[in-house]
This record gives C-alpha cells, sequence and structure tokens, in this order.
C-alpha cells in the first residue's frame, strides 16, 4: 500500500520547526505493510496545499496531510482539501460540543468563536477522535481516493497515528509483506571500528538490510527486513543473535531504549543512591537523569562544579592536589566522585572534568581531553577520554560517556 505524505506549514518551508511528523508517520506506518512513497511540504497556502493533495492522488490515490488545522485564520488546509475535492464544510454538532467540553474541563472560560472552526467538516468525511487536542482527525474518502487530515501539533499528530490509522491502515494494507526494523544501540565505539569487528559476520547476515547510524550516543545498527510477518521476525532475531555475542558489552540497549534510563534501572535493581559532580558538563548529566520518570528513587543530587574554588569547597578537593595535577586531570576526577558520594550520602557516582573547547587545549591535554571517574560500592574507575566535535558534540558525548562507564561498572 502505497502513500503520499503532506506536510502543510510555512514554518516547515522556513526552517523554523524540524518536520518531525513525516518521520513519525513512516516509522509507525511501515511495520504495517503502508510505505511512504513520497514526501512534500508547502506553505499554508491554498493553492499549494490543493496542487499537492492533487498530485498526490493522482499519483496514489492516498494522501495523508499534516498540519493547517489549527484555529486561527493562517491554518487553511481543512478549507483548501473541501475546496480541491469539492465538498461542503458543515460544522459537525458533535464535533463542537467536544470541543466546548474540552474548554469547560481544561481552560477558563468559553471555547473562543475561532475555535468553531475546527468543528467543521467536509460532508462525507469521517471524525477522528483527538483526546489530545481541539482539531479532530478527518478521514475523507472520495472517488478519486482517500485524504486523511491529521493536526501538525507532533504529541496530537502521533497520538492519532498509533490510534487511528494503524488499525486502519494494516486492514486496507491486508499486506502479508511489512517492513520491520530493530535497533542494536551500541556506545563507546566508532562507526569505522564496529564495521570493522563486525566484518565478515555482516555478510553471513541474510535477508536483512544493516544501516551504521552514528549521534552523540553512539553508533546504532538498525536492522531492517521486509517480507512476510514471521519471516520478517525470524530474520531480525538471527541477525539480532549473529551479532550480540559480536558486540558483547558494547550492546546497551535496543530501538529506543535510553542509556540513563537502563543505567537507573541497574541501580534501582540494586537499591543504589546516585549522586553526581560535573564540570565541563554543567548539569546536562543530572539533567539527562531527571529526564527519566520515576529518577528520584535512585538519583539524589548533584553539583556542578565548575570553578576551582568550587571544587574545593564544594567537594572538598584538595588544593595543593588540584594544583599540581591540574582541574582536568584523573586525581581530580576520582576526588570529585568521592566528595559528591560522601556529601550526598550516596553509594554510586559519577563525575566528569574535561575540556570542551574551542578555548582552553594545550599540547598536553587538547580540546577533548575528558577525565571520568564512577564509583559503586566503594570500588572507584576512571579513564581518559578523547572526545571529538564542538563544544556541544564533546558535552553530549561526555555525558554518554560517563553514563556508560558507570553502566560497564555495574
Ligand atoms: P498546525 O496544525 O499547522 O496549527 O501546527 C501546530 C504546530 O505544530 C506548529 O506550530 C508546529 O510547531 C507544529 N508542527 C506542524 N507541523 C509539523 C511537522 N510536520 N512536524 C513537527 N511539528 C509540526
Ligand atoms: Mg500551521
Amino acid at each position: 500500500m502505497d502513500i503520499e505524505f503532506v506536510t502543510v506549514g510555512t514554518e516547515l518551508l522556513l526552517g523554523f520547526t524540524h518536520d518531525t511528523n513525516a518521520a513519525v508517520f513512516a516509522r509507525t506506518l511501515a511495520p504495517v505493510g503502508a510505505r511512504v512513497v513520497r514526501r512534500a511540504t508547502v506553505a499554508d497556502n491554498p493553492d499549494s496545499i490543493r496542487a499537492a493533495v492533487g498530485e498526490a492522488l493522482s499519483r496514489t490515490g492516498f494522501a495523508v496531510v499534516s498540519g493547517g488545522l489549527g484555529p486561527t485564520t493562517d491554518d487553511i488546509t481543512r478549507e483548501s482539501v473541501a475546496e480541491e475535492l469539492g465538498l461542503e464544510l458543515r460544522v459537525d454538532q458533535t464535533v463542537l460540543s467536544d470541543i466546548e467540553a474540552r474548554f469547560a474541563r481544561f481552560r477558563r472560560g468559553p471555547m473562543p468563536e475561532s475555535n468553531r472552526k475546527q468543528a467543521q467538516v467536509p460532508e462525507g468525511a469521517e471524525v477522528l477522535a483527538n483526546a489530545f487536542g481541539t482539531a479532530p482527525g478527518l478521514w475523507i474518502a472520495t472517488d478519486r481516493g482517500t485524504v486523511v487530515l491529521l493536526p501538525g501539533v507532533p504529541r496530537e499528530f502521533k497520538a492519532l497515528t498509533e490510534e487511528h490509522l494503524v488499525p486502519r491502515l494494516a486492514a486496507l494494507a491486508d499486506s502479508e509483506t511489512v517492513m520491520v526494523s530493530r535497533t542494536l544501540r551500541t556506545t563507546g565505539v566508532s562507526e569505522s571500528l564496529l564495521a570493522d569487528n563486525l566484518g565478515e559476520h555482516l555478510l553471513a547476515i541474510n535477508d536483512v538490510e544493516v544501516a551504521f547510524l552514528p549521534s552523540l550516543e553512539g553508533v546504532d545498527i538498525r536492522l531492517t527486513a521486509t517480507g512476510a510477518h514471521d519471516f520478517v521476525a525470524r530474520a531480525l532475531d538471527a541477525a539480532e543473535m549473529a551479532l550480540r555475542p559480536i558486540l558483547g558489552h558494547q550492546l546497551y540497549g535496543m530501538n529506543e531504549d535510553d542509556l540513563a534510563a537502563l543505567v537507573l534501572g541497574e541501580l534501582r535493581a540494586r537499591g543504589a543512591r546516585l549522586a553526581v559532580a560535573e564540570s565541563c558538563t554543567g548539569g546536562l548529566i543530572a539533567a539527562r537523569l531527571t529526564e527519566v520518570p520515576g529518577s528520584s528513587d535512585v538519583f539524589t543530587g548533584g553539583v556542578v562544579t565548575y570553578a576551582n574554588e568550587a571544587k574545593i569547597h564544594r567537594l572538598g578537593i584538595d588544593p595543593d592536589e588540584l594544583a599540581r595535577a591540574g582541574a582536568v586531570s584523573d586525581e581530580v576526577a576520582r576526588a570529585m566522585v568521592q566528595g559528591v558520594v560522601d556529601r550526598f550520602d550516596a553509594n554510586a557516582g559519577i563525575a566528569v572534568t574535561g575540556i570542551a573547547g574551542p578555548a582552553g587545549g594545550s599540547d598536553e591535554k587538547p580540546v577533548g581531553t575528558v577525565y571520568l571517574a564512577c564509583t559503586w560500592d566503594g570500588t572507584i574507575e576512571s579513564v581518559k577520554r578523547h572526545i571529538p566535535g564542538t563544544r556541544h558534540e564533546v558535552r553530549r558525548r561526555t555525558v554518554q560517556a560517563a553514563l556508560d562507564l558507570l553502566r560497564r561498572m555495574l
């Protein structure tokens, strides 16, 4: 089943908003056998919207449109598509009372008049209920094909795609052929080294496409198989089983797994309390940890000790050692982690000190030199790493490397 995907929004064309909906859509629908074969992005302009939808229908007979369903005058997707299809728009009383009820429940005061247009439904269209916002989706079946309109707000878009489009398209596609991906997440090893290590083992993998996807979190190995459900599951299982032993501890998780969440899970299982001391990451490690729901039962807190005085006064680093070894040193990283677990009454800790750049590097300690120290249950492990990239990249990669050091210790 082939689908064309149209995103509407001048902000997307201007580059102020990333088109994440297109990626979410394609990723969500591929496993049920619906394939996005073309994508278009157009401005909030009636002629552009009409042309994009009309062309998509003439090619595949199935267009999914995201965006432009808001209450304001710049959002005109509903009107433009109705016009293109020659359908009249009528206010649907059920949708209207749903929107009014939403205002009564979540907001102060009555529904503003401008929301009224979100209750307009083209004749013959089906309403796809939206639990997260005021604009419902619309499923419009015509003799030129099917047009589905979805709100652009990412959370609403994703919810409607999963709730309404997945089951409907799975039924329509009625396909024996699906495309399924599985991701093996690695960190602490470069893309090229990983490819070398996997070498001939990759050649032995059948029926599965392998892609290496490097990012600031590490290198993801994405396995993709196409075919019947059973065939795909067997091929992916076989490929995963072939790669796991070679990856060993470089493999930290699968699919959407988050390293911070995994580390917290390991610590939780041990009843541990975690504290962090950060210099060059400036709080990013604490932010990554607290991004994870439920982190409070493991993560107790930490300090950002950027200046030498802060390292001395907040963590009890010996000023003489600091002067001798330098703030970016193995000695200081180890003293930082000991200092923070002592002060936060924790039994697990992470400390980082490094040179994020672009200035501050030297021949001996170039930009990207980072010392990491972790402790668990009385043992401290530390490493020196040379982390490549810009300031932004060095800081993010340092967070991942520090979490990974603790993971490996655990
Ligand atoms: P709209 O439905 O056009 O009113 O869009 C509402 C908001 O959703 C916009 O202000 C954007 O921030 C966001 N948005 C719209 N389209 C997309 C898209 N394709 N990907 C990600 N965000 C989007
Ligand atoms: Mg818009």
